[in-house]
């Protein structure tokens, strides 16, 4: 452990093999796991827990993404980056340059950006300055001399160049990093993921979720015959001696953990959608030619989760690029008009059960929405990604079964356990967040806060948070982007329901407990319904109570209630489980 240390310090740790241990013993005991989604936290957290074990410290700045700002990133907003990369699969080996512009915010003279130790740096230079500027790395920090003080309003350009062996990623795409994978036929077959550890496993950046740049540009060389197919809009390709370089430019903010590059010999297949407002957008399933006729297959499928979310929540929000699915050796990701889809065309792949259509690929356009339209200003509001990311798995099931199906898909999702907080207040970082039940308890909020508050304002909250007024709804020139908290949905769904809804966020996503109604019989003919609560609130959710042949549904009051009801009789409480709660009978 503290050669690892030691050798973290010099740069050349070979942290993705030793990681790998941890991480596989930890997905074999996992495998029995219900969800994907659930498989994906625990392994996240597993695996900072191996990193915290091995290093001795909370976290490493290279295996964990976001947290509090340093006072040196929080000095820059960062406008564009330009990553220029050649891939060479035969070698696992990356080089090239990132560009990074930026508005000053205070005053300056050091740029801190980070980086996986795996690089080495070759030069870095800044617009308009002769000669290298002065470099110093810390672990995964660069400090870069900027040659003078820029103060706020002004903007800087430098660029990295820096290559390497990126790290494997040890199990994609929770544990992320480069995937070097060959498909059936013998070809290449390429991914990155970094969700959880960050856009530094493979690009200098500000590696924190509340910086997106405006725009980005992405210039790949493969060799001829691949196709690196990324996020945003296809401006070029040219090919020489033997490698294709692919220019993707991507006109809006971006979350820079969805960057990323799929690279293969890809067939396109290829689409134009409709927009609810009428603008046409390319629809691209890039696909591995042993999979067209299964992709053409399922064209009409993804189509038809586009209209249902379009429907639900508003256009899509990146008409102005592209809508794209890249099939992927990895399971899957919210890559931004890059849509990572690993499901293999099997229903079951993300659930463990088939509910009637592709839950990972309709997941992931959830984000587009969830996640990439809207993006957490911070990790402890990721449930804003992953709780209504999951919550649309279900609204599809009512939509395409019915009542019922919806019920049974969130009973399905019922089972997690994590003690910690949905929300919390607190920052943290994307490995500490993914160890709250942010997916399905995440889901199972949502679910009663519908019940809660009804369907009207319910779906109205929704549709305002995403866009909350016509101008973000009409702009594709990247206006329509924004950071969001947790905050600003109870704002919008206290102004939809006319209700304070503080007793809600406190109860189900400040603090980990779950309110429990209680049964207690107190005679042959009587019981006592009561809620035990974690927080200092009555409980305002009526309960259906059904026993012989009564159906009532009552406002429990905080000193409870008794229901005439005999032993002999069987009693249910909220028998069609529209609250989250456990109840002791
Ligand atoms: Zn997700």
């Amino acid at each position: 452990m503290q050669a690892l240390q030691t050798q973290t310090v010099m740069h050349h740790f070979d942290g993705g093999n030793s990681l790998c241990l941890c991480v596989c013993a930890a997905g074999q005991n996992l495998d029995n796991q219900y969800l994907v989604a659930m498989r994906r936290n625990l392994i996240l957290t597993a695996w900072i827990s191996c990193i915290t074990a091995l290093c001795g410290i909370g976290q490493t700045d290279i295996l964990d993404s976001g947290g509090k700002l340093t006072a040196l990133q929080a000095s820059y907003d960062v406008t564009h980056y330009g990553l220029e990369l050649s891939i060479d699969p035969e070698k696992q080996w990356i080089g090239g340059s990132l560009t990074v512009t930026a508005r000053v915010v205070e005053p300056m003279e050091v740029l801190e950006l980070d980086l996986d130790t795996v690089y080495d740096i070759s030069s870095v230079v800044g617009e308009g300055k002769a000669g290298d500027l002065a470099v110093e790395r810390d672990l995964g920090k660069i400090h870069i001399k900027l040659g003078r003080k820029y103060q706020a309003g002004e903007f800087f350009t430098v660029t990295v160049a820096y290559s390497g062996n990126p790290r494997v990623a040890p199990n994609p795409p929770w544990a992320g990093g480069f995937t070097w994978d060959k498909t059936p036929s013998g070809a290449h077959w390429i991914a990155t993921s970094c969700q959880g550890q960050g856009a530094d496993l493979w690009w200098p950046c500000k590696d924190n979720v509340s910086d997106e740049p405006d725009s980005m540009d992405l210039r790949i060389s493969v060799p001829t015959g691949l196709y690196a197919a990324c996020n945003g809009v296809l401006r070029d390709s040219s090919s020489e001696a033997g490698s294709t370089m692919y220019h993707w430019h991507i006109s809006t903010p971006i979350n820079i953990y969805t960057v990323a590059l799929n690279i293969g010999p890809y067939v396109l297949i290829e689409e134009t959608y409709t927009s609810v407002t009428g603008e046409e957008f390319p629809f691209i399933f890039y696909v591995l030619p042993e999979n067209v006729e299964q992709g053409r297959e399922i064209m009409p499928e993804f189509m038809d989760h586009m209209s249902f979310f379009e429907e639900m929540l508003g256009p899509y929000p990146f008409r102005a690029d592209k809508y794209g699915v890249v099939q992927t050796p990895h399971l899957g990701m919210e890559h931004q008009t890059i849509i990572a889809y690993g499901a293999n065309f099997d229903n079951t792949a993300m659930l463990g059960r088939d509910f009637g259509f592709d839950a990972l690929h309709h997941h992931e356009m959830a984000h587009e929405w969830w996640g990439n339209l809207v993006t957490n200003s911070s990790w402890e509001d990721v449930w804003i990604h992953e709780g209504f990311g999951s919550y649309m798995q279900a609204l599809y099931c009512e939509r395409i079964g019915g009542e019922e199906a919806y019920h049974n898909y969130m009973r399905f999702s019922r089972f997690f356990t994590q003690p910690l907080p949905v929300a919390p207040k607190e920052t943290k970082t994307a490995g500490e967040a993914f160890r709250a039940p942010v997916y399905t308890k995440g889901a199972w909020i949502l679910h009663t806060l519908r019940n809660y508050i009804g369907d009207e304002a319910f779906f109205a909250s929704l549709k305002q948070m995403v866009y909350p007024d016509e101008n973000h709804l009409n702009a594709t020139d990247g206006s329509q982007c924004r950071f969001v908290d947790t905050d600003d949905f109870q704002t919008i769904a206290e102004e939809q329901s006319g209700q304070n809804l503080d007793w809600f966020f406190d109860l189900y996503l400040r603090q980990a407990e779950l309110p429990t109604l209680v049964a207690h019989r107190i005679s042959d003919k009587k019981v006592k319904l009561l809620w035990n609560m974690p927080v200092d609130y009555p409980m305002p959710i009526p309960v259906e109570i059904r026993y012989g042949d009564e159906e009532l549904t009552e406002v429990i009051p905080e000193d409870g209630i008794i229901i005439k009801v005999k032993q002999s009789e069987k009693l249910y409480l909220d028998p069609k489980k529209r609250i989250l709660c456990d109840i002791s009978d």
